[in-house]
């Protein structure tokens, strides 16, 4: 089922700044959980626009990505079959910003994130639907795997943090990033209205990384304790979000049957939200049926479960000699 009304109401929603009453922030914090209970909300794509009209020459690096990564796919570089016998082992710092108790995720809801992702990426997550449509196009392991590297923790008198990559910058309160260009920056916060965004390769190191609200950074499956927020309380935020930060676009290519650059994945109409019943249809040209469980569309934690092994060649080509992620090579 898609909600088009999300997408226009989501325009509409503030972002907020940094000294906020008490009233004030209860008021944050009820319209927060309002915007988010419509559906799941990523920052990427917006931050991406944002970052493309301030740097204009991010739009040829991006290019440039794009056409190395058509011919990884097409086994036509150096560097391919090397790059798919290698285990990726990707180091993660974890930057925690905090103002309330509960805002400082413990180190255990930290490891059931890592633990979400491992499962992720190799396609070992016990909630894989084997019935459904689009199995025989499933990743199997992405041979990605996390590691927890370190946890840098900073109490803030930040309400809500927006989309400006203010959480990245210590010169504006946040936490400068650990090695970006041989690891994966984590930062989890109050980040408002929004349960995550990503940077995309080809953006700046000084702010690579990926951005997950602190109430969808792990597992409450695997972490009960931990403090979560509704349907979006399995640690799947960060695994959609660490799939940007490999290159990989929404399922619906950001516009009404729009190209996700993945050759594998069907047209959508647009993001799915909630729990969509099996076999929800697209009226775009080709396949018809829609891949709702597809970590890189917009629908609940407990409803999404694979990548596609066309998505899966896609992250595989930012770590390829000369690929945008090549740093993080073992
Ligand atoms: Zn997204």
């Amino acid at each position: 089922m898609k909600k088009v009304s999300v997408l226009a109401a989501a325009s509409l929603l503030l972002f907020f700044g940094c000294s906020k009453s008490v009233s004030e922030k209860e008021n944050i914090e009820e319209e927060v959980e309002q915007s988010l209970a419509e559906g799941r909300r990523c920052a990427s794509y917006e931050v991406l626009q944002a970052k493309l009209k301030e740097d204009p020459s991010l739009q040829k690096r991006m290019d440039e990505i794009e056409a190395f990564t058509a011919r990884y796919a097409a086994q036509n570089i150096n560097g391919k079959l090397e790059a798919d016998g290698v285990t990726m082992t990707i180091p993660v710092y974890v930057n925690v910003l905090y103002r309330t108790s509960a805002e400082n995720i413990s180190d255990a809801q930290i490891a059931s994130q890592i633990a979400v992702l491992n499962e992720d990426f190799a396609g070992s997550n016990s909630d894989v639907n084997l019935t459904n449509t689009y199995q025989t196009v499933k990743a199997g392991t992405t041979n990605i795997k996390f590691v927890l590297a370190g946890v840098t923790r900073k109490q803030t008198t930040v309400t809500s943090w927006s989309t400006n990559d203010a959480m990245k910058k210590s010169s504006q309160g946040g936490i400068d990033p650990t090695n970006p260009t041989a690891a994966l920056n984590m930062w989890s916060c109050n980040l408002g209205s929004y349960l995550g965004y990503a940077q995309f390769p080809g953006g700046s190191s000084a702010t690579d990384g990926v951005v997950v609200l602190y109430s969808a950074f792990g597992s409450r499956a695997k972490e009960p304790s931990g403090t979560y927020i509704n349907t979006y309380d399995l640690g799947r935020t960060a695994t959609h979000e660490v799939g940007h930060w490999l290159n990989l676009r929404h399922i619906w290519g950001d516009r009404r049957c729009g190209d996700d650059f993945v050759a594998d994945t069907p047209g959508h109409d647009g993001a799915n939200y909630g729990c969509p019943a099996a076999n929800t249809t697209s009226k775009c040209s080709g396949r018809p049926i829609e891949m709702t469980m597809n970590y890189m569309d917009y629908t609940d934690d407990r409803c999404m479960y694979m990548f596609t092994a066309g998505q899966e060649t896609r992250m595989r080509a930012t770590f390829a000699t000369n690929g945008p992620r090549a740093g993080l090579r073992p």
